[in-house]
């Protein structure tokens, strides 16, 4: 029996976690996950406490922080909540590229979504989901093609992978990255390296029954996506709430819609 109490699991699927909470598809997650009549916390830089219409409990989360990550698990943790769902939604997407936008780039897309997920986990219940909101601009196709083998391979390890981020952002400051097989884009590196994150996570929390989904949104009228977008918020948050709620979505893979989309 994985579960203390057949209770656990009922509650605990009923408990979301959503970061970057405070606008654009992270909140409209929030928003319709509350509607499915879960409970859910929204991770928030800046909570304002005058935001009654705010379809969340707010917590405050920087993802880049680990003092806010670690003091976020540790109020969950005080507090009693066990998570059925974490959606890691928080996102930059910076103009530009040199090693400083990489840097500040992967801090939240990549080592942010990572270290909340590493800092939750022990919260998480048995049978629970993390939700990588990326991109389709993380598709390993823009990679030379032995990296976007080596970050597909079956016993690809977190301390590899984490070690190949920091190495794109070296190799940027150095100025040859393309050498090294990465792309000129800060944005698609992380999300190559969330999706990365995904598949290893599915691998090895498959004990614990732990579904790894990672979605792509598609291009979304928000403050990244931009007004000329033609997807509304509603819209890209639905596959993000499909993949937490749907009691058939699978375990792992990359999905857009529902439907699986190429790595
Ligand atoms: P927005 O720019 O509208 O919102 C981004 C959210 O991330 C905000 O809540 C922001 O908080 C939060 N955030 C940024 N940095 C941090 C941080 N350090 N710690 C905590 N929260 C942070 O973006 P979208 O809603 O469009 O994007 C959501 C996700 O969807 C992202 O991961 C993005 O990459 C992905 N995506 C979006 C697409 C689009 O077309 N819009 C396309 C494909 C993927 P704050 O308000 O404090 O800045």
């Amino acid at each position: 029996m994985t579960y203390p109490t057949p209770g656990l699991a009922a509650r605990a699927g009923g408990v979301a976690l959503v970061t970057g909470a405070s606008r654009g598809i992270g909140r409209e997650v929030c928003r319709e996950l509350r509607g499915a009549g879960r409970r859910v916390f929204g991770g928030c830089r800046a909570p304002s406490a005058e935001d009654p219409s705010a379809p969340f409990e707010a917590v405050p989360l920087d993802v880049t922080d680990p003092a806010s990550v670690a003091a976020l698990a540790a109020d969950l943790t005080a507090r009693g909540v066990t998570l059925g769902a974490l959606v890691n939604n928080a996102g930059i997407a910076l103009d530009g590229f040199d090693a400083g936008i990489a840097e500040r780039t992967l801090a939240v897309n990549y080592f942010g979504a990572l270290a909340v997920t590493d800092a939750l986990l022990p919260l998480l219940a048995d049978g629970g989901v993390i939700v990588m909101v990326s991109s389709g601009m993380g598709e390993t196709s823009c990679l030379a093609p032995a990296l976007a083998a080596r970050l597909r391979a079956p016993d690809l390890t977190r301390a590899e992978l984490d070690r190949t981020m920091r190495g794109f952002v070296e190799a940027v400051g150095r100025g040859d990255h393309e050498r090294h097989g990465f792309p000129s884009s800060a944005y698609r590196a992380s999300k190559v390296g969330l999706n990365a994150a995904a598949r290893v996570l599915a691998r090895d929390l498959a004990p614990r029954r732990i579904r790894v989904l990672a979605v792509c949104p598609g291009w979304v009228r928000t403050g990244m996506g931009g007004p000329g977008a033609p997807r509304s918020v509603e819209e890209g948050a639905r596959g993000v709430v499909w993949a937490v709620t749907a009691p058939d979505a699978p375990r792992e893979g990359f999905f857009r819609d529902g439907a699986p989309i190429p790595w």
